[in-house]
């Protein structure tokens, strides 16, 4: 398999090159050149499949050239068999047509640990086949980062230096973090806001001497493997409600719009998608754009829901490559007319077609909160904000063709303690493998914002990359 860049200006290249750029160098974003087709027959034999088998079986065609099968599966195996829950993503019904699929089973309790804890592997084993390191460099206003971590923890080919605005992220996100004592593993409480930290991050990729010496690379939800792996889950909830045979809507509370882009995938491969419900919060970027068909930056304002607190969705450019018919330059013509107005429109029948698959929703934070109460009250379900926004929205679409829906439980309701206590009076419990968090040791160290004191900071960290070091140290000196 190749991919191509949604602005059509950077080379074509395989899995690997794609999985440790992130980024394709014309500022687009990564997709494969076709998407692999299931048939009915293929569908139906995932049924009853373990989740690592089924992973097996969708991100296979997407790595081939790259990765060797046996290697391959021995990964996935090992991702998975780290998971909480024996199911992996377990299904839960809440009503005739609605489900919870619980995607908070990984080590850090959210669903980007679905993608994370697999691409953490296929970095440290493509960088194995090359002979490479990587120093993986990140600004988090929480969530991410842990994940992030976690799955960098440990791994031979990866030094990880994740930034955090000290003192504005909760107890659990930073304890998450900095509880990690691995070697390979920084964390790093600037002296700033998250948008510093943002800053600094881009600061130091654009520093290309410096990008190139330590060999910088991301995990962030721009990278293409996170959506390969997030579209594993949207296969596995679909045949255990009678894909192919029945099609089922997905309810997906969305930010930077990745998961929901992965739902999309699965669509493509051939999964029968009945319908795309995008929640969102306050900050409703995307429920604008699929009400009116323009897409235009508002400002951000926090939310009980932060994971979705965003001002742009850089992962629906993936979905304009569809809706413009392939046509990268299109999509370069009017991403750069998107920074600098800060806004675009699709055309009405352009419009047309999306909403036929995409419709949404929006919930300010008392709606969630009642949703919260309403959920624990009618279903015994304890929600987190997050998953609130999902089944909200799944319960909002009243559209008659749709027969089972899916609400997303992106997170674990102990992840955001404080609301989901005030929204319904029930303090969540950690479960069982992170009550000790607050016991544990931390290590993190407080930086000033400054470029050149990071820089310093991670160049005597970071372990040196012996098969590199020579030919580097020329050149740098
Ligand atoms: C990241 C995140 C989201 C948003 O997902 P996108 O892929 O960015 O749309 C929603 N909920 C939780 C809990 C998250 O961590």
């Amino acid at each position: 398999m190749r991919y191509l860049s949604t602005r059509g200006d950077a080379p074509v290249l395989a899995f690997d090159e794609v999985l440790l750029a992130g980024l394709a160098r014309d500022g687009g974003l990564y997709l494969p050149e076709s998407w692999p087709q299931f048939s009915p027959g293929e569908i139906r034999a995932l049924a009853g499949k373990p989740y690592a088998e089924v992973a097996f079986a969708v991100i296979r065609p997407f790595v081939a050239g790259a990765i060797a099968e046996a290697d391959l599966k021995r990964i996935l195996d090992e991702t998975y068999a780290g998971f909480e829950h024996a199911a992996v993503a377990p299904l839960k019904q809440l009503d005739s047509r609605t489900w919870l699929m619980e995607l908070f089973h990984g080590p850090t309790l959210a669903f980007k640990d679905y993608a994370l804890q697999l691409l953490g592997r296929l970095f440290d084993h493509v960088l194995r086949q090359r002979g490479e390191r990587v120093t993986i460099i990140g600004a988090t206003s929480g969530d991410t980062g842990s994940a992030a971590i976690e799955a960098c923890r440990d791994r031979d080919r990866i030094d990880i230096f994740m930034l955090h605005p000290r003192g504005r992220v909760t107890e659990v996100q930073r304890r998450q973090m900095t509880t990690v004592l691995a070697s390979n593993v920084h964390n790093i409480a600037l002296e700033g806001t998250f948008d510093d930290c943002q800053d600094q991050v881009k600061a130091m990729f654009n520093d290309l001497a410096f990008r190139d010496a330590m060999n910088l690379s991301a995990v962030n939800s721009i990278n293409w493997a996170r959506i390969m792996a997030q579209i594993v889950y949207y296969f596995v909830a679909g045949v255990a409600l009678g894909a192919p045979d029945r099609a089922v809507a997905f309810s997906v509370p969305s930010g930077n719009f990745g998961n929901i882009y992965a739902a999309y995938g699965a669509g493509r491969m051939g999964l029968p998608v009945a319908q795309l419900i995008v929640g969102s919060n306050r900050n409703d970027i995307l429920t604008r754009f699929f009400d009116s068909g323009t897409m235009a930056v508002g400002g951000v304002s926090p939310t009980i829901s932060p994971s979705m607190d965003i001002q742009i969705s850089s992962n629906f450019e993936r979905l304009l490559f569809d809706v413009f018919q392939r046509d990268g330059t299109k999509v370069k013509q009017v991403m750069a007319g998107f920074r600098k107005s800060g806004s675009f429109a699709v055309s009405a029948e352009e419009h047309q077609r999306l909403r036929r698959l995409f419709d949404a929703h929006r919930f300010d934070d008392s709606e969630t909160a009642a949703e919260i109460a309403a959920r624990l009250q009618e279903s015994g379900e304890l929600l987190d904000p997050h998953s609130a926004i999902g089944t909200a929205a799944a319960r909002a679409e009243t559209r008659p063709e749709i027969a089972a829906v899916v609400a997303l439980a992106c997170a674990h309701p102990a992840k955001f303690p404080e609301a989901v206590e005030q929204a319904c009076g029930v303090r969540p419990e950690l479960p069982a493998r992170l009550a000790d968090l607050y016991e544990r040791e931390e290590r993190c160290s407080t930086l000033p914002n400054d470029l050149a004191i990071l820089q310093d900071f991670i160049r005597d960290r970071r372990q040196d990359p012996p098969q590199r070091a020579a030919s580097r140290t020329k050149g740098a000196a």
